[in-house]
């Protein structure tokens, strides 16, 4: 028996905590009640159908349901739902950690799985903090973060956050990381983030554990795109100064921005790649952190020295079928080469939405485009005005406060994905 759209909203206001969103909106702003899903479609209840313009927060990246993914989840769990990976192995844990480390960015030869984008992160800082504090080199600790930056919400995550609507509340509970100036939009910004950091490095560098960025695309920030020769000087930078650079792909990974890994934009490898959200084939939590040989090394000797960190479902055998059927997927039906086209049409027309009087600038990278419609940031309220004029049209938009954005699943078709830019037109056009 299912409950129908209008007792469902009431259980939904009377019981659910909503995320990232006030009670006042919980309480007044409609909410759509989904049915079902369907490549880039969402079905709703009223029996519309929806343009599914963020795959689901950016984890859809081959759309819902897709086939191969439903059967490859079927078939997983007629063999093995779950075994801890403590003591215990299993074939798609194994194989997947391999396929992992085929495609990264050569040198990335480890694997540590964990349940999704946030502690992907977290065992990234682990990894780094320990490696020095038991080789030798207990005071390099610090961390350095971008302002802007989005790595996730649990506390560690939210201290190497540079969003302040999302730090604010939770000062206590936070460590200080080093922030350069705000690189904001445009490339002398970054410029001048890029050389703070070097500076520190070279000043402070003994000190400093690890650099951490979102490889050019800061995605919570607002689809902020920033240019891969700085990530290159970044590269340097750190290796100079000893200190580690950590790439969070959680967003970027599996073929957003055009190749399969951001940081392939630079020719550069991270010493921690963390992924998740496309990982896990748009179903289900699911992440990893990558990690070379030579900090794998780092931990080396008995239980003391061992990377304490670990999640009930690490591994999750389901997780690694989807994100191995995923990586088959993605390479035989050869999404990132048909996604250029597209990527290409989709930056020409978020490039004709400038015409309109309430676009400032707008930007696109592969299978992301932004548009900044004010300037009130995360809390601004446009995006919101967009979003509902969007979803009278047929299409799913959530905004970051004024910056609208579209990132799509992959293999949209061009069809649906023309329909979407023209929402979009439409959508702003009404401002
Ligand atoms: C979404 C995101 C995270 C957090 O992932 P969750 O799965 O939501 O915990 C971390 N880093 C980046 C870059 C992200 O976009």
């Amino acid at each position: 028996m299912s409950l129908d759209a209008a007792a469902l909203v009431a259980l939904d206001r009377a019981h659910l905590w909503r995320p990232y969103t006030s009670h006042e909106d919980h309480r007044n702003r409609p909410l759509l009640v989904v049915r079902a899903a369907e490549g880039c479609w969402l079905i709703g209840d009223d029996g519309r159908r929806y343009l599914d313009g963020n795959a689901s927060w950016w984890v859809s990246a081959l759309g819902h349901r897709h086939p191969r993914l439903v059967r490859a989840m079927r078939d997983q769990l007629d063999r093995l739902d779950h075994c801890a990976l403590a003591g215990l192995t299993h074939e798609g844990a194994v194989r997947l950690a391999a396929e992992l480390c085929s495609t990264a960015p050569a040198g990335l030869t480890r694997v540590f799985y964990s349940d999704d984008g946030s502690t992907a992160v977290e065992v990234a800082l682990k990894i780094a903090v320990q490696s020095f504090a038991q080789n030798g080199e207990p005071e390099r600790r610090r961390i350095v973060a971008l302002a802007g930056a989005y790595h996730g919400d649990t506390a560690g995550a939210v201290s190497v956050g540079g969003i302040e609507t999302f730090r604010r509340p939770y000062g206590p509970l936070l460590f200080e990381a080093l922030r350069p100036p705000d690189p904001e939009h445009g490339e002398q910004g970054w410029e001048r983030a890029v050389a703070w950091i070097e500076d520190e490095l070279a000043r402070s560098g003994a000190s400093i554990a690890a650099v951490l960025v979102e490889p050019v695309v800061q995605g919570a920030a607002g689809m902020r795109i920033w240019p891969p020769r700085l990530l290159v000087r970044l590269r340097e930078a750190t290796r100079r100064a000893g200190s580690l650079l950590i790439a969070d792909e959680v967003f970027t990974g599996f073929g957003r921005t055009g190749p399969m890994w951001a940081c392939e934009h630079a020719g550069i490898t991270p010493d921690l790649l963390c992924t998740a959200k496309a990982l896990g084939g748009g179903m289900i939590p699911f992440a990893a952190t990558l990690a070379t040989e030579t900090l794998y090394a780092r931990f080396e000797g008995g239980l003391d020295r061992a990377l304490f960190h670990g999640h009930s479902y690490c591994g999750n055998p389901i997780g690694c079928a989807l994100a191995l059927e995923t990586l088959a997927v993605l390479r035989e039906e050869r999404v990132l080469e048909h996604a250029r086209t597209k990527a290409a049409r989709l930056a020409a027309g978020f490039d004709r939405l400038r015409r309109l009087p309430a676009v400032r600038r707008t930007r696109a990278i592969g299978m992301v485009a932004a548009a900044d419609l004010g300037d009130g940031g995360y809390r601004g309220r446009l995006g919101w005005t967009v979003y509902e004029r969007a979803l009278e049209r047929g299409a799913y938009l959530r905004p970051l406060g004024d910056t609208i954005y579209v990132a799509p699943a992959l293999n949209i078709s061009e069809p649906d994905l023309e329909r979407l830019i023209s929402i979009v037109h439409d959508a702003v056009g009404t401002l």
